[in-house]
């Protein structure tokens, strides 16, 4: 150990810690209470240093986890046990806009909601936004090819990377592919990249493609008395030929939770909550006309006449930027404030969009059958429901022992859905034991074999993905 840490301490200087705080700090990201002790915390600055630290873990065989700004929710960034934490956090510059092509050359560790707004300022738009953007950085959006609200409109991170640089886990140094908006040239190496979690490379610059930045948007809040109704709703206003820029999802308890907690912590966000509320839709239009836009509203809400249980005289609209950012930080803060009330689980189950109200029946059904409750919101439009499962009252056994089964039946219902287990979080250390029931053998075997032939000596974020 006394030899590595010189190295890394020669190479580092300051940026080489074993000191405990940081240690603890860098031994967990916000999945559920699971934290591993890493036995040193590198943050490098170049590219050249990154090179330089994974050829000598290669040739040591030393486990190491890049890590982003451990916003992960499936323990992606959960570093191995005295194996090295590499924070990618020191490199954070925007290195180039480039106005002519649309692109912009970025290092993995700027936080995605600065980046948004440095390509704002040329009239530029870089869509995908995870709830978490304010503290994300983009390359562990690009490792964990993350969504967000607009990916019902814009598509997720993967469609806006054009080009990687990565470090292999020998420490060579390549581009991917190029900075072009169409590439058939050999493999698409960028994509295998996008999404691989960490253990394929390590990103040290991003080119992403961007657009046009919209110049308007309208917001409303829908509730509903049925959630299986509101859900039902999603799918009938994409049929009706409307493709709005972002359509989400908030079961009752979502709603009350998350202003209860902004409440506690000094925000008052006073948006009525009627008795018989039970799921709201959260609707953004955006684009460049706002006659246009009034218009879509108009026919979101004519095609949601239809339901029943649709409360037309509560919508809420929007009418300031100051009522957006209220109802997007009610959205936003669902995550943080479920986990706050119990020890949790989150399922990140996506469906194809039709497949939702089934989806969420089912979830409902399984906790009646095991005894659990569930707080249920997300990305509706993409048919991506964020199910987080509270231990509440439940004993040990129960959340140790029959819970795993629980969700095990979930996948399998989700999965004959045609639907997957994530959507967005990724598989990480935490859902691993389930990839089974996505794949079969074959495919997992594929996996495994593209695993060894970027990293032959496994020291890359081993033990995530794969069931061990
Ligand atoms: C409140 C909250 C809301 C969220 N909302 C959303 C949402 O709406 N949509 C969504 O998709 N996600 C969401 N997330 C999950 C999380 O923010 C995303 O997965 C995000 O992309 C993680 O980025 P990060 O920088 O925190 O990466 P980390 O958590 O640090 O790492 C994630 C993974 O990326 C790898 N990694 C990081 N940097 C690199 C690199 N440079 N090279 C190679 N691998 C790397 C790590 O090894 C790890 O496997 C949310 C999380 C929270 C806490």
């Amino acid at each position: 150990m006394e030899n590595h840490v010189s190295f890394f301490s020669e190479l580092l200087g300051q940026y080489c810690y074993t000191d405990r705080i940081t240690i603890e700090t860098y031994s967990h990201d916000q999945t559920e209470d699971i934290s591993q002790l890493p036995f040193m915390v590198l943050k490098p600055k170049t590219v050249e240093e990154v090179s330089k630290i994974l050829a000598y873990c290669h040739q040591h065989n030393l486990a190491i986890t890049p890590i982003g700004a451990r916003t992960g929710l499936s323990g992606g960034a959960i570093p191995n046990q005295n194996g090295i934490a590499l924070s990618m956090e020191r490199m954070n510059n925007v290195i180039e806009i480039d106005e002519k092509n649309h692109q912009v050359t970025v290092e993995p560790g700027v936080i995605t909601e600065v980046l948004q707004d440095k390509v704002k300022e040329y009239g530029l738009f870089y869509p995908p936004d995870p709830a978490s953007k304010g503290s994300c950085f983009i390359g562990g959006n690009v490792a964990e090819n993350s969504g967000g609200p607009k990916a019902v409109k814009y598509g997720v991170t993967k469609d806006y990377v054009l080009n990687l640089q990565v470090v292999l886990p020998n420490g060579h140094a390549m581009w991917t592919g190029a900075n072009v908006l169409k590439n058939a040239t050999g493999y698409n190496l960028t994509q295998l990249i996008v999404g691989s979690e960490g253990t394929l490379a390590v990103i040290t610059k991003i080119v992403l493609k961007l657009l046009p930045l919209p110049t308007c948007d309208l917001l409303i809040l829908v509730p509903f008395r049925s959630v299986i109704q509101a859900c039902q709703a999603v799918s009938e206003i994409y049929q009706n030929g409307i493709i709005p820029s972002a359509c989400e999802l908030m079961e009752r308890e979502a709603m009350i939770c998350s202003q209860e907690y902004l409440q506690k912590n000094g925000v008052e966000v006073p948006i009525p909550i009627q008795k018989h509320h039970q799921a709201h839709l959260l609707i953004e239009v955006d684009g460049f006309k706002n006659e246009a836009l009034m218009d879509d509203i108009n026919n979101i809400l004519s095609v949601l006449e239809k339901f029943d249980s649709f409360d037309a005289n509560d919508v809420l609209f929007a009418a300031t930027e100051e009522d957006k950012k209220q109802l997007w930080m009610l959205r936003r803060t669902v995550g943080h404030a479920v986990k706050s009330i119990s020890v949790y689980k989150e399922e990140d189950t996506v469906v194809p969009r039709y497949a939702l109200p089934d989806l969420l029946k089912k979830v409902k059904e399984l906790g009646d059958k095991y005894a659990f409750r569930s707080i249920c919101y997300g990305h509706a439009g993409d048919g991506n429901l964020h199910v987080n499962i509270l231990k509440d009252t439940m004993n040990d056994r129960q959340w140790n022992e029959q819970l795993p089964i629980a969700i095990r039946e979930l996948f399998s219902e989700v999965v004959k859905l045609k639907g997957t287990l994530s959507g967005e979080h990724g598989i990480g250390l935490v859902q691993k034991q389930y990839m089974d029931i996505a794949f079969d053998q074959v495919s997992i075997q594929l996996m495994k074999q593209i695993k060894k032939v970027f990293d032959p000596n496994n020291i890359l974020n081993a033990g995530k993905i794969f069931p061990s």
